[in-house]
């Protein structure tokens, strides 16, 4: 992969830098922050430019307020998360263009910190227009992209914007994505095994293909699991499967038979009679052997695959993992995913967490800290794993 040009690589010494940080965190009613991992994911780069003496503008997204003013996606709660982090004052601003925004940025002093306001209040954001661009540009010297989860989009502060700016840089955290997910995976220590789950097949399909190419064992567990069954031609119940990527799974199971990498399924689940996805509720659950009854719907891996997967983990050297086991947002249908955490934590691999709802089990497991790099992408993170060229990444490269 090519090199990106990081924050080390330059001088931001008294510079203006525009920093797009990825604050889209999980927030209540009210805007109150829920969880704020992706605040201290972007503190290496924060820090590194307070030391340095960069004046810096942060600038992020939150939710989806297609281009109005929503208070409820406001970043203010995000500034003070901050300001307690970094120990000084965030002074935030009520937009993130125009005529007061650059009389603040042209007078702030080194070492200081300004935090924009969500840049998807303009729709120019998001359709990646080149006058807004040039005004994001116009606050800055340096541009910083440490925003990871939103490199998947070519949008105004993402792609548009280093086309006006004089440098345009990866901030850490991106570094260490790009290292993780791109260098530490081309270059993985066998045996390598790639665990993949969730919902879909067709979430995943390029995922899939680009990673039987490097793998030499992949487990699929999660709903994606029973498209793959019927695929082998065994009973699925009412399980969630994807008529229309029957096929898809077929071409997986032969690409690995021919290229000799062992491909394993569940061997066994836990079922359920009724699940109601939107509300996360299901009946009682019981044990099925690898065919599953009619009218039963699979809702996790079965103590056998536990087993079965559990060896393959004992066994690797790098491991990537990307979608729970089953719905594991229910407690009876939790624990394949939790055992997987605690089995890829425990394994003296490389582990590598590839975002999503992957990120959200290992955190709710406790056993974040004990692998080796948690993604903070989720779409991102699975284009990226497909093999595709990010935009926001690209635009780091020109
Ligand atoms: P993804 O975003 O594709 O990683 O999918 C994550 C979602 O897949 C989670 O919300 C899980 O509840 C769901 N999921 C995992 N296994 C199953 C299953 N057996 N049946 C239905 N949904 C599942």
């Amino acid at each position: 992969m090519q090199k990106v040009k990081t924050l080390s690589d330059i001088s931001c010494r008294g510079k203006r830098v525009f920093v797009r940080v990825d604050f889209n965190v999980p927030i209540d009613d009210r805007g109150n922050v829920l969880d704020d991992s992706r605040i201290v994911a972007a503190l290496p780069t924060i820090r590194y430019l307070i030391q340095n003496s960069a004046r810096i503008i942060l600038a992020s997204h939150l939710g989806r307020p297609k281009g109005e003013m929503v208070a409820k996606y406001s970043l203010r709660n995000v500034a003070s998360v901050l300001a307690k982090y970094i120990g000084q004052p965030v002074l935030f601003l009520t937009d993130c263009v125009g005529e007061e925004v650059l009389a603040e940025v042209t007078k702030m002093i080194e070492g200081r910190v300004i935090l924009l306001e969500n840049l998807r209040f303009h729709k120019e954001e998001t359709a990646n227009d080149e006058e807004f661009s040039k005004q994001l540009a116009s606050l800055a010297d340096i541009y910083v992209n440490d925003a990871f989860g939103s490199a998947h989009r070519a949008h105004a502060s993402t792609e548009g914007i280093t086309r006006f700016v004089q440098e345009s840089v990866a901030g850490f955290l991106m570094e260490k994505e790009l290292q993780f997910l791109g260098t530490k995976i081309a270059e993985a220590k066998h045996p390598f095994l790639v665990i993949l789950g969730g919902a879909k097949v067709s979430d995943k399909i390029k995922v899939i293909d680009n990673l039987l190419k490097k793998a030499d064992t992949m487990l699929i567990g999660g709903a994606m699991a029973y498209t793959f069954l019927a695929a082998n031609g065994n009973a699925t119940g009412s399980s969630m499967v994807e008529m229309d990527n029957i096929q898809t799974a077929k071409n997986a199971i032969q690409k690995a038979k021919e290229t000799e990498i062992k491909l394993l399924l569940p061997i066994d689940h836990v079922v359920t009679s009724t699940l109601n996805t939107k509300t996360n509720t299901i009946d009682s659950t019981s044990y099925a052997e690898l065919d599953i009854p009619d009218g039963k719907i699979g809702v996790d891996i079965g103590p056998q695959t536990i087993e079965l997967f559990g060896k393959e983990i004992k066994a690797a050297s790098t491991i990537l993992w990307n979608g729970p086991m089953g719905v594991f947002e229910i407690q009876q249908s939790s624990i394949g995913t939790f055992t997987i955490a605690k089995l890829v934590a425990e394994s003296n691999a490389m582990s590598i967490i590839g975002g999503g709802d992957s990120a959200k089990a290992i955190k709710e497991s406790g056993y974040a800290d004990k692998v080796s790099f948690v993604s903070t992408g989720g779409g991102a993170s699975l284009e990226f794993l497909g093999g595709d060229v990010l935009p926001g990444v690209e635009a780091l490269m020109k």
